[in-house]
């Protein structure tokens, strides 16, 4: 008779791999699929249409720019392929920005303060 140890094979550790794995991409990426459930495949800006073929080319934006707030019912999703997806992604930047500077003021040692530093590492994670 075996142990309850020798019990775990390597069946079981490769269910409790799988298991983990798919936990990380339902947090990481769930809502990419539910969005692509929800929306049709159609780039909401330029209206390039998608297919299964090229549709790892449509992104999955996030309305608020934040990648964690992701309610069921898509109202923070929009559908954008990897151009108009990069360009939204610019202008919130470029928008930010000129916030900085303006919040910057006159004072040149000013220059190097980036007070939304922690923000754009958000943005740049996607
Ligand atoms: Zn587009
Ligand atoms: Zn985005």
């Amino acid at each position: 008779m075996p142990t309850k140890k020798n019990n775990i094979n390597t069946e079981k550790l490769d269910k409790v791999v799988e298991q983990a794995r798919k936990d990380a991409e339902a947090r990481g990426h769930g809502y990419r699929e539910q969005a692509l459930k929800m929306y049709p495949w159609i780039c909401g800006r330029c209206s390039r249409e998608f297919n299964r073929a090229n549709l790892r080319e449509l992104t999955v934006h996030h309305k608020n720019h934040d990648h964690d707030y992701n309610p069921a019912d898509g109202s923070n999703w929009e559908l954008l392929c990897l151009y108009c997806h990069d360009n939204e992604h610019q202008r919130f930047e470029e928008a930010l920005a000129n916030k900085g500077v303006s919040m910057g003021g006159a004072k040149k040692q000013e220059a190097t303060f980036q007070p939304f530093a922690d923000l754009k590492d958000l943005l740049d994670k996607g």
